[in-house]
């Protein structure tokens, strides 16, 4: 079925500005995200949040998504009201009228150009071979796609299809000219890939595409009064996508003793030491290198 209406989304968290800029160049410019094979809208997800220069105003705006928390009418705070909002505008979630949704996002972590794709099947593997055709500086990110669509609680996931993109290092509120270069580039190459889609003129694409599955979260060392004790080693920090094997340094404690990695196998990192993340203590994601097969 043809992708006929896309939305890109910006600033879902406030303080990740370049989503932001982006709107504001693509609306003084809009021809530059039209296709003819389909409409394309964009929307500010939360301004009370980029007004204030914060990630959010009450709650994780990209948390509230879940179809039992839209539907919940005693969730009154400011962005699960957001996402009410945005889930009539985009969605609904399950009968979505918007078929692919694209959220704009950036990390502090040192992930490069990254696509996160909340769900799986061929639209999502095409999409995949076709980036890491066009750009391949490009990491894909398999972001938990066995859950049924309704249990997600990303915003991407009103869409019939829905992907994020998510590029660093940057600082929160901060604009860096190569981050948002590159949050571009892919954006307008997801586009191309839609019309192309559409229009049966897809490329030759790989058989086989690189790709990395997330399998966890770790958190950073925490006494009994859960207040943190340590601290991301420094030779995983900035490695995001690097391995990390049984034994290797993992934290390291403010006393200066090194943690290992106990796991069993090489597993990899991913939002390594993401700022947004310390409200949880979370220091890393650990992902499965896995590979996707076309047909
Ligand atoms: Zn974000």
């Amino acid at each position: 079925m043809a992708i006929k209406q896309v939305a890109i989304v910006g600033a879902t968290h406030g303080n990740e500005i370049t989503g932001y800029y982006l709107l504001q160049k693509w609306q003084q410019q809009p021809e530059l995200i039209q296709r003819s094979s389909f409409n394309t809208r964009t929307l500010l997800a939360n301004p009370k949040a980029v007004e204030i220069n914060r990630r959010y105003v009450d709650q994780d705006l990209n948390r509230q998504f879940a179809s039992h928390n839209l539907a919940d009418e005693t969730l009154g705070g400011y962005e699960q009201n957001r996402a009410k909002v945005i889930n009539a505008e985009l969605g609904p979630k399950g009968a979505s009228k918007t078929d692919l949704v694209i959220d704009l996002h950036t990390t502090t972590s040192n992930m490069g150009p990254t696509l996160l794709m909340p769900q799986a099947g061929p639209f999502y593997n095409q999409l995949a071979a076709y980036l890491k055709l066009k750009m391949p500086s490009v990491t894909i990110f398999r972001d938990e796609d066995h859950k049924a669509n309704e249990e997600h609680h990303l915003l991407a996931t009103t869409g019939r299809y829905g992907v994020i993109v998510e590029v660093g290092p940057v600082p929160q509120a901060v604009l860096r000219q190569d981050i948002f270069e590159q949050s571009e580039e892919l954006t307008l190459h997801i586009l191309d890939f839609a019309q192309a889609y559409n229009t049966d003129s897809l490329p030759d694409l790989p058989k086989e595409t690189e790709a990395y599955r997330f399998l966890e979260s770790l958190k950073l060392p925490v006494n009994e009064q859960g207040e943190r004790i340590g601290m991301v080693h420094k030779n995983i920090q900035d490695s995001d996508f690097k391995a990390l094997n049984p034994g290797d340094p993992l934290f390291q404690l403010i006393t200066g003793e090194t943690i290992y990695y106990q796991g069993e196998k090489t597993v990899y990192t991913a939002f390594v030491n993401e700022a947004a993340y310390y409200d949880n203590n979370l220091a890393t994601s650990l992902m499965e290198k896995v590979t996707i097969t076309l047909d």
